[in-house]
């Protein structure tokens, strides 16, 4: 029998892009329970992973004191051996090859000031711009393509407009799994009665429900949007007075999206015309009409600019600026908005701001000069590590390893480092296999802070449990290693609150953002003075990049990872409702119970001809490696096409997934691998 929670704390949940509030409670130092609280976001709901995927923080194997590797065997250290050995080895890399032999690594597991101070620690101390983090293989394109087009890299909208919008257009995202609380009140409001239109290779739950399904071949996004593009052009469903206001390149757009005409185009998209010309009419007629998109739309050779294409509808079709409206990442985790926004990016400072027009700002502010040598992000970090140029790599709640595509090709990068410094919770596939140093972090459970959520909304996390054994939170680490690196100077903050104050004095849109607001309320950023009720709806008056967008015109590119009679299967991957990304946390709670393992998702037909049934173990090759994985017949998917989840290490399905990165800012292609079947 469980014993009743005698305290409760409000935190919010790490989980998904959704960002749900929840009171945590407690027994002495033990988590008990999860409960809902009815706040904007979530309204009294929370899905299986926030309710019930908190037991990995009590896990036995949880790694709560220092360790370095000798003779490659992990020995326990003390914080004071672990960090002059840390501060020791960074000191001689920089000595011998100079800062940018050197790359950091936020994530969304860290907080927005620890994902500060990370990128601060980069610049101001190591001296190098090579830091990045986990946006760069899922919404990095997101950011580029929104900033690029309309001059701010983040969601339009919020989610209270969910309820505003009349119709839906869902690409490459399947909310139900992935962003439970959103999926459930895009289902409402479909029921209520708003159009419903998905872009997905599979048949979700939501696509099931959808007015219209395209279903897509992985790859092919392009050409599709194009044709809705151009369908909306040719039977004049744009909004003209929202292009003669707003939008320039009209004429030059239209002619060369012609060519994308839904009959054009449709055989190679796998969808009928006719299809393409209603989910264009219905997106048109919705008014307002929102788009959600994920990472079926980002993880492509041409993800930034198929969220481009997305925009082209939106600006065809008045849909910005207004509620029920916009151009709206999913984002997976609920902080990887916030460990980019902070700076963890190599060519961008926190807020997003140029490092040459900011940069005199934050020299004023640290103190200090920053590095003016181009940074590089984290796929350009690999490439460096394989060339010999990388020598040391320092991860914050990140696998590295697990979570890169192409995982024969990571390991190349990573084996040669001569320091890779591992910050977590257990000792995840980067540290095993490649780890010098390991630094046990704090849980989000844990540690006081903020986290920004999918909607541009930054909210707290409090302390809910006490540190386990030396466990601390990341920033007190990062402050640490600085210290022992001899600048100690900008990095003695006593609490987050701290750092956070420093975030607002550097970040113009943040500035309205104190604690003191965030204790009763969440708010959307831009929110430049504490008067200031925050902006749920960007783009109301006019765009970030001026007062009109052009229209994009983006040429389609197939992926050179297409099937042959080697490979004539075409690989997707993404997650599933009760895991989290890796499986690190969500595989030590009761949540494994609900889906003990990946599986290799699979049509019947394809079954059939296989000869494989459900619970068959198949062999899966690409041209990068192989998996063994147990196969799901569903009726979800089509001929020709598998999909898998990658939460299990032991699995390891990044083994198989291609090296094919996005043209613009380098995402792996996770959607389109070329793989073969054989049974074992
Ligand atoms: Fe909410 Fe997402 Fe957490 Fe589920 S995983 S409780 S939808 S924030």
């Amino acid at each position: 029998v469980l014993a009743a929670p005698t305290s409760w704390t409000r935190t919010t949940c790490v989980y998904c892009g959704v960002g749900c509030q929840m009171e945590v409670g407690c027994v002495d130092r033990r988590l008990m329970a999860v409960r809902p609280v009815d706040s904007p976001v979530n309204r009294g709901h929370l899905c299986v992973k926030g309710r019930y995927a908190f037991d990995f923080n009590h896990a036995p194997d949880r790694i709560t004191t220092p360790m370095i590797r000798r003779d490659g065997q992990w020995q326990e250290v003390t914080w004071d051996e672990a960090l002059c050995f840390t501060a020791t080895r960074l000191q001689a890399i920089i000595d011998r090859y100079g800062p940018d032999a050197i790359g950091v690594l936020g994530s969304a597991r860290a907080t927005n000031e620890e994902n500060y101070l990370a990128q601060k620690l980069a610049r101001m101390v190591i001296g190098t711009n090579n830091v990045d983090c986990c946006a760069r293989v899922c919404h990095t394109p997101s950011a580029k393509a929104l900033k690029t087009m309309l001059g701010t890299g983040a969601a339009t909208n919020s989610f209270d407009d969910i309820e505003v919008a009349k119709a839906f257009l869902l690409c490459g995202v399947n909310p139900t799994e992935n962003h439970p609380i959103v999926g459930a009140r895009i289902k409402q409001r479909v029921l209520q009665g708003a159009k419903l239109v998905v872009v997905d290779p599979r048949r979700t739950e939501l696509a099931a429900l959808a007015d219209v399904h395209l279903a897509v071949r992985p790859g092919f996004n392009i050409p599709l949007f194009n044709a809705m593009a151009a369908t909306l052009i040719e039977e004049d469903l744009v909004d003209r007075s929202f292009l003669a206001e707003r939008v320039t390149e009209f004429d030059d757009f239209a002619v060369f999206v012609a060519d994308y005409a839904p009959e054009r185009v449709a055989d190679s998209c796998g969808v009928a015309a006719e299809a393409i010309r209603a989910a264009a009419r219905l997106y048109a007629a919705g008014q307002p009409s929102m788009c959600f998109h994920g990472l079926g739309v980002t993880e492509h050779m041409q993800g930034t600019e198929g969220v481009m294409a997305l925009i082209n509808l939106a600006l065809l079709t008045g849909n910005l600026g207004k509620a029920g409206a916009g151009i709206n990442p999913l984002r997976g985790q609920n902080n990887v908005q916030g460990a980019a926004q902070m700076g963890c990016d190599p060519v961008s400072l926190t807020g997003a701001q140029s490092i040459k027009e900011a940069g005199p700002h934050f020299e004023a502010v640290w103190g200090a000069r920053l590095p003016v040598n181009r940074g590089l992000d984290l796929l350009e970090m690999m490439d460096a590590a394989k060339a010999g140029q990388l020598k040391a790599i320092w991860a914050f709640g990140y696998d590295v390893y697990l979570s890169l595509a192409h995982a024969a090709d990571t390991a190349a990068a990573l084996s040669p480092l001569d320091l890779v410094i591992v910050q977590d919770l257990f000792l995840n596939q980067t540290a095993a296999a490649f780890g010098t140093v390991f630094l046990p972090a704090a849980s989000f459970f844990e540690k006081d802070g903020t986290f920004m959520n999918s909607d541009r909304r930054v909210q707290r996390i409090r302390t809910v449990l006490p540190l386990p054994g030396e466990a601390r939170p990341d920033w007190w680490i990062i402050q640490a290693v600085a210290g022992y690196l001899g600048k100690p100077q900008g990095f003695s903050f006593g609490e987050p609150e701290a750092i956070w104050d420093e975030i607002r004095q550097l970040w113009p849109a943040g500035a309205g953002l104190s604690y003191a607001r965030l204790e009763g309320e969440s708010l959307n950023w831009p929110c430049p003075d504490e008067s200031h009720p925050g902006t749920p709806i960007l783009h109301r008056d006019r765009f970030a990049v001026g007062k009109t967008a052009a229209l994009a015109r983006i040429a389609f590119i197939p992926t050179p990872e297409q099937v042959n009679d080697d490979y004539p299967l075409l690989l997707t991957t993404g997650r599933t409702l009760p895991h989290f990304n890796a499986g690190t946390m969500s595989y030590r709670t009761p949540n494994a119970e609900l889906r003990p393992t990946d599986t290799l998702d699979m049509a019947p037909s394809d079954a059939a001809a296989y000869g494989l049934a459900d619970g068959d173990t198949v062999r899966v090759r690409s041209r990068y490696g192989e998996a063994l994985l147990p196969v799901r017949v569903t009726e979800a998917m089509q001929a020709g096409q598998l999909f898998t989840s990658f939460h299990r290490p032991d699995l390891f399905v990044n083994r198989l997934t291609s090296s094919v990165r996005d043209r613009m800012v380098h995402a792996p292609e996770f959607k389109v691998t070329a793989v073969r079947l054989e049974k074992t």
